[in-house]
Formats: C-alpha cells, sequence, structure tokens
C-alpha cells in the first residue's frame, strides 16, 4: 500500500463521472479508491482467486479456521458476504491473555455476522501449547502447526464440512516461498499451493486470501470495523518467516508488485515442473494410535501426547 497523494480521486468514481476522495492507494494495481470501491475491489479480487484456483463453489460446506486476527476475520467476512456457507472454528491454543482475548474477539464476530463458531480446546485434547512446549524439544510453532493443521482436519470431518479455508495472506505465502526457495527445499515447494486436494483422509485445504497483501487485508478489517487481535502470539518472536516477510516488504517499497509477481510467477511457471518431475510420492497412511492420515506409522499429534505424558510437566 502506497502513500497517497494529496487531493487524488477515485479511480473508479473518476471513471463514473464522480469525485470522490481516495482513501487508499495501491502503487502495483496503479489504483487509487475510495472506501466503497476498495470494498468492492478487495472481494472482487478474493472472489477472483477462488475461481482462479477452484477452490469451492456455493453447494460446498467451508469451515474458516479463524484465529482472532484481521486475515481469518476478513476472509469470512467477506466468504459470508459473497453467499457462501461458511462457519467458523476456533483451537483455543491456552496461550494465556493471547488465546482468551483470540477467542473472545473471534466469538463477538461469529455473533455479529450471524455464524457458528465452533471451539475446541488445546487443555482438553491434549495439553496447553505452553505445556507442549515445555515437554518437547521442538520449537512451539512448529508442535502449534501440528496440532492446528490435524485438529482443523478431524473437527471438519466430524461436523461435515468439506472444506476448510485458511486465512493465510500474500506476505505469509511469499514469505514461506522465500524461505523454502533460500533452502530449496522441494518437498515443501512443491506442496506450495493454494489449494490442497482431498486425498486419504485429509479433506480440501484453500488459501483464498493468497493474492491479497498483509496491508490490504488490514485496511478491510478497518474500514468494516472488525474487531481482531492487534498484538502477536508471545511465542511467535524472532520467527523467521518475520524475517523474510520484513526483507520482501523493503524490496516491495522499492519495487511494487515484486512480491504479488514472486508468488504468482512460481504458481504458473514453477509449480508446475515441480509437480511434474517429483510426482507426490503416496506413503500417506494411518496413524495406529488415532487412525487420522498420517505421514508415519504414528502422527505428529499422537507423538506429541506421548512425549507430554512421559514428561512430569502438567498444565
Ligand atoms: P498462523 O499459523 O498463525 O499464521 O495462521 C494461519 C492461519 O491458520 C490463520 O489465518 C487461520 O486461518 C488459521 N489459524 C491460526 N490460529 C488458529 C486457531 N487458534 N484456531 C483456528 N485457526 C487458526
Ligand atoms: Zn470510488
Ligand atoms: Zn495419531
Amino acid at each position: 500500500m502506497g502513500k497517497l497523494k494529496k487531493g487524488s480521486r477515485c479511480t473508479i468514481c473518476k471513471a463514473k463521472g464522480g469525485k470522490e476522495k481516495a482513501v487508499v492507494f495501491l502503487p502495483h494495481h496503479r489504483l487509487a479508491l475510495c472506501k466503497n470501491h476498495y470494498i468492492q475491489w478487495f472481494e472482487k479480487r478474493v472472489e477472483k482467486t477462488i475461481k482462479e484456483f477452484r477452490m469451492f463453489s456455493k453447494k460446498d460446506r467451508i469451515l474458516v479456521a479463524v484465529s482472532g486476527g484481521k486475515d481469518s476475520l476478513t476472509l469470512w467476512n467477506v466468504l459470508t458476504k459473497l453467499g457462501y456457507e461458511a462457519d467458523g472454528f476456533y483451537i483455543d491454543l491456552g496461550i494465556d491473555q493471547y488465546s482468551e482475548d483470540s477467542k473472545n474477539l473471534s466469538l463477538k464476530f461469529s455473533e455479529k455476522i450471524g455464524r457458528p463458531l465452533h471451539i475446541i480446546s488445546l487443555n482438553n485434547e491434549i495439553a496447553p501449547i505452553p505445556v507442549i512446549d515445555k515437554s518437547t524439544n521442538k520449537p512451539a510453532c512448529s508442535a502449534c502447526g501440528t496440532v492446528k493443521r490435524y485438529f482443523m482436519n478431524k473437527q471438519a470431518k466430524e461436523l461435515g464440512y468439506n472444506i476448510i479455508a485458511t486465512g493465510h495472506n500474500l506476505d505469509d505465502e511469499a514469505a514461506v516461498l522465500f524461505g523454502n526457495t533460500l533452502h530449496w527445499d522441494i518437498k515443501y515447494l512443491k506442496k506450495q499451493y493454494p489449494v490442497l486436494k482431498e486425498e486419504g483422509g485429509f479433506i480440501r485445504k484453500v488459501k483464498p486470501l493468497c493474492k491479497i497483501t498483509e496491508k490490504e487485508s488490514a485496511m478491510y478489517a478497518f474500514f468494516n470495523n472488525i474487531e481482531y487481535i492487534e498484538y502477536e502470539c508471545p511465542f511467535s518472536e524472532g520467527a523467521s518467516s518475520i524475517e523474510y516477510k520484513e526483507i520482501l516488504s523493503k524490496i516491495e517499497e522499492k519495487h511494487p508488485g515484486t512480491k504479488l509477481q514472486f508468488y504468482t510467477n512460481f504458481l504458473k511457471n514453477m509449480y508446475p515442473i515441480l509437480k511434474e518431475h517429483y510426482e507426490q510420492e503416496s506413503n500417506l497412511r494411518t496413524c495406529k494410535i488415532c487412525g487420522e492420515p498420517s505421514f508415519s506409522e504414528i502422527c505428529g499429534v499422537c507423538r506429541l501426547k506421548r512425549s507430554v505424558e512421559k514428561s512430569s510437566i502438567h498444565s
């Protein structure tokens, strides 16, 4: 998002003979927009992405994974406005005040749009993240990612949804792509697509905000009076993805559009090659303990459970 020149008029209003003042400037789309046209532009862009990647249709039952942050609440708002059947799912990770605040904001939003929010608490399933963190030698973020993926999938199936939508935005996707490219990590690169198809116990997962930047999503939330958690999870401090985001944003400032090009040209030019050359080896099986899909004999969550049980730390 760039700096607005004083007195700029909305590009779309101007084309229609109007004189509305612009409140947002999108340099890489060469657009200056008023509030209403920004909201319209944003929703159209999300809908176009849904159609481009054939993510889902109005017949599908969508579960939006909601964190209480701007992206997932914005996504839930847009899907509902576009007429999709989308309910929310929140995992209470038990990270003290952070989880309390984000849960309350998610609940408040669910009431505002009149759609149900399903909630599970990690404390009832395994243990809160701070306890898991102390019981294992894995970084908290990696354990957190494992439990989120697992419970999103399990809950969606149990509740009869056939799509999981997450709020990952362009900054998230470009930062992950940057990290995976720095390491030439083919295993992850070949999976980096905004749609993961349904297979062997995994249901379809989609990222409809993959072409929306973090700033664009914050602006949408602001214009729609969406209240969201404004501080970061205390465990995310020092994560390498934050560094990558900063580097990419510096480049973006000088060369608007770089982030979007980096990501979309990967999808267009590189992803098909990786997909063809590195055919997905199908080592997918079911966990011996819980029966959920897993890439090893025992799934990541059952292994975490074991570590917590073995350690003497309790919540
Ligand atoms: P993060 O992993 O925090 O970058 O979040 C990425 C996406 O995962 C969010 O946009 C949400 O869709 C989903 N998500 C994150 N945290 C939660 C949570 N506690 N409960 C449900 N979904 C979540
Ligand atoms: Zn306008
Ligand atoms: Zn398991």
